[in-house]
């Protein structure tokens, strides 16, 4: 276990769309095992394998850490098979975007599909901020940032005001 650097926009591994993650992989469990550690020493609540510059489907989350205990949760080849509800605005951060809250629209419920890291297969229904943070992850492994959720205008400002 070990942590890892951070990829910081605009590095391009964060545009880029990640491929399945085999289950077979040896490196995975690893993998899931540094996300975790990197994400609790940045102190964020997700973390998306291309932050770390690794291309595969792969994040974990844990919204509940920094008021109370530990939630660790990885999911590996997720889909969202289904929204509902209606659209929540939230103010997101994102490791790899430090220090710029901007507002995001997602539906506020989703059921996901995704593998565990004992390699069952899960569909559960997520909603609240839990489903905010895996969607945000999930926006990751398709190589979408928050800043690709901004109008343009709202866009330039925000870039102009992030300096990494
Ligand atoms: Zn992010």
């Amino acid at each position: 276990m070990a942590t890892r650097d951070i990829c910081l926009w605009p590095n391009p591994v964060l545009t880029q769309t990640c491929t399945d993650a085999a289950l077979d992989d040896p490196d995975l469990v690893g993998l899931i095992d540094d996300l975790f550690d990197t994400m609790y020493h940045a102190k964020g609540r997700g973390l998306a394998a291309p932050q770390i510059g690794v291309t595969k489907r792969v994040f974990v989350v844990d919204v509940t850490w920094k008021e109370g205990a530990r939630d660790p949760r990885a999911f590996i080849n997720p889909q969202i098979t289904e929204t509902a509800g209606d659209m929540l605005i939230m103010n997101e951060q994102c490791l790899s975007i430090p220090d710029i809250p901007m507002p995001v629209a997602r539906p506020e419920r989703i059921q996901l599909r995704w593998t565990r890291r004992d390699g069952g297969l899960e569909t559960a229904v997520f909603d609240g901020i839990l489903a905010c943070c895996i969607q945000h992850e999930l926006d990751h492994l398709n190589g979408t940032v928050i800043f690709d959720h901004q109008t343009p205008e709202m866009r330039t400002e925000l870039e102009a005001s992030y300096a990494p």
